[in-house]
């Protein structure tokens, strides 16, 4: 098929990963989640329109991994599938109620790109009771990765230590991995990147006031760095207050360029090659 032009994609939906060179990618958003409804294909139309072209999805739970299907069956090409349980869904379930969506998602994995959303979050109003069943779950998770061999997808909130130890006592799958939203310090950051992880950087890097994250983009090296907006949150500053499209990824590409003295495009360029790398596309 060759190389493609921004603008004028054709694709062969047996074979993603060819036709993914040339396109800007968001390494994660939620383009089935019910709060986007109808609204989906338009703002999806709206992203490839300004050259991003592939959605790498997080996955929530059962309900949502179907959701991510049905928009991938109207969208062939663009949607990465991405099945796990997320920190909130097993907060909000009981162990039953997870150990059977635990056996549904072994079943359906091979045919996702990556298992996820899955890691720990331990801010009280999410985490409640539920901390020993989020470590479980994680475990679980990360061994069900390895088993399949597919890369993981993290969301890691307020739980910076725990997430390490049991990431170095269960280990990482072979195929790596990202850590979703990374809004951290460049301390932080080390701790990931030493384990091989990309950091994937949305919304927030766009706040003029957060230092801390700035400074962790101006020290990483560019190749394990990925972009997303986690649409429809996380929006940055110039979306506050509405739900984030996922054509934001500029304004993300743009507060990275002016810390990186580059330009937005080449952080667009970099990202989807680095993208490209650790899903081996
Ligand atoms: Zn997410």
């Amino acid at each position: 098929m060759g190389m493609m032009k921004v603008g004028v994609f054709r694709f062969d939906s047996r074979d993603e990963g060819r036709t993914l060179r040339g396109m800007w990618i968001d390494a994660h958003s939620h383009l089935a989640d019910p709060r986007w409804g109808q609204e989906a294909d338009q703002v999806l139309a709206e992203a490839v329109k300004s050259g991003i072209g592939f959605f790498l999805q997080g996955g929530i739970g059962p309900e949502d991994w179907e959701a991510q299907e049905k928009l991938r069956a109207r969208h062939p090409g663009r949607i990465g599938l991405c099945f796990g349980l997320h920190p909130y869904f097993v907060a909000a379930h009981d162990e039953e109620v997870l150990e059977i969506a635990l056996d549904a998602l072994a079943v359906k994995l091979p045919r996702a790109m990556a298992l996820g959303e899955t890691g720990l979050d331990f801010r009280p109003h999410i985490m409640k009771d539920s901390r020993d069943k989020q470590i479980t779950f994680f475990q679980q998770q990360l061994e069900l990765a390895t088993a399949v061999e597919l890369p993981v997808v993290l969301h890691l909130v307020q739980a910076h230590e725990e997430a390490l130890q049991i990431m170095d006592l269960w280990g990482l799958p072979k195929a790596g991995g990202l850590v979703h939203s990374f809004n951290g310090s460049w301390h932080k950051a080390q701790d990931f990147l030493s384990r091989s992880l990309f950091l994937s950087v949305g919304g927030p890097v766009a706040r003029p006031d957060n230092g801390k994250l700035h400074q962790a983009v101006r020290q990483m090296p560019l190749e394990f760095l990925l972009i997303e907006t986690d649409s429809p949150d996380q929006p940055p500053p110039a979306f506050q207050g509405g739900k984030n499209p996922p054509s934001a990824l500029w304004h993300v590409a743009r507060a990275i360029a002016d810390l990186r003295g580059v330009t937005p495009g080449e952080i667009l360029d970099i990202t989807a090659s680095n993208f490209r790398r650790l899903f081996q596309l």
